[in-house]
């Protein structure tokens, strides 16, 4: 059975991408056989993992069902890491998909053909919208990256609809993974603050390891490289590293 797992927050940088990016390397790196989707059209997935944009090889063609993912498939400089890369030109698909509607399953049987990836890493845009939900209902898993802040809870009431509204209609197998804090400071009280009030809220889905907010890791996309290509020995590497060895053992599930 393999891992298919869409990183989502509908809330805009939270650390949605800077999760997929890190979290796959670190998978791959682990020898895990690993499958990136990037169904988001700011594509920052795609830069930051070092691949063009171009619209040849983007998750469009897939949806819009003109090309399979072999087509599109590229691999990355780290092995046993490859992309679906997207482009700007996926921004169109929410218009083309409404109106000729039946996309909801489109990515998912896409994904027939990945069957022999063991982890299938998904990131999505910041929206209720469309590519979210196809997002959603290819997926077997949610891992919900949370920023440590003030309003950090705020939506979450939401998410959960789109959760149940997934599950009722179109994909029961739904389930949360878990819950990533990110962009935390450990000298601040409202990190810490923070953390307590997901953990009251989510329990033991909070993963143990949280990211810190670390400037080696927003740097790292600007050389389209990984944490572990850019800044190996940094405290970002190390916390996706040891995110990846949770999510691996499950040790978030006990
Ligand atoms: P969007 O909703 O726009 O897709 P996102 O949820 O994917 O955003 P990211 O792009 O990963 O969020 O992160 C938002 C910004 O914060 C980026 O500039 C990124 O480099 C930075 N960032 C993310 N995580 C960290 C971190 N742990 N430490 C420092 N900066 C970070
Ligand atoms: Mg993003």
């Amino acid at each position: 059975m393999n891992h298919i797992i869409t990183v989502f927050n509908q809330k805009g940088g939270v650390g949605k991408t800077t999760t997929v990016v890190n979290l796959s390397a670190a998978l791959a790196l682990l020898g895990k056989k690993v499958l990136v989707i990037d169904i988001d059209p700011q594509a920052n997935t795609t830069s930051g993992l070092g691949l063009d944009k171009v619209p040849e090889k983007s998750i469009y063609g897939v949806i819009k069902g003109t090309q399979k993912p072999k087509d599109i498939l590229q691999h990355t400089k780290i092995e046993g890491l490859d992309i679906l890369a997207s482009h700007g030109d996926v921004a169109g698909l929410e218009m083309d998909l409404a109106i000729e509607g039946k996309w909801q399953y489109r990515l998912k049987e896409a994904l027939n053909d990945c069957q022999d990836y063991e982890y299938i890493l998904i990131d999505s845009p910041p929206s209720l919208g469309i590519l979210s939900l196809m997002g959603l209902i290819a997926s077997k898993e949610i891992l919900l990256p949370i920023q440590c802040e003030y309003y950090a809870l705020e939506g979450v009431g939401q998410l959960f609809n789109t959760i149940q509204l997934v599950k009722e209609n179109y994909n029961q197998d739904l389930d949360l993974n878990g819950v990533v804090m990110t962009m935390y400071d450990g000298r601040t009280n409202l990190s810490m603050q923070v953390v307590e009030n997901v953990k009251d809220y989510f329990k033991t889905l909070v993963y143990k390891t949280s990211i810190p907010r670390n400037v080696k890791l927003a740097e790292a996309p600007s050389y389209g490289q990984d944490i572990f290509t850019y800044a190996p020995k940094s405290a970002g590497a190390k916390a996706y590293r040891d995110l990846a060895l949770e999510m691996v053992k499950g040790a978030n599930k006990k």
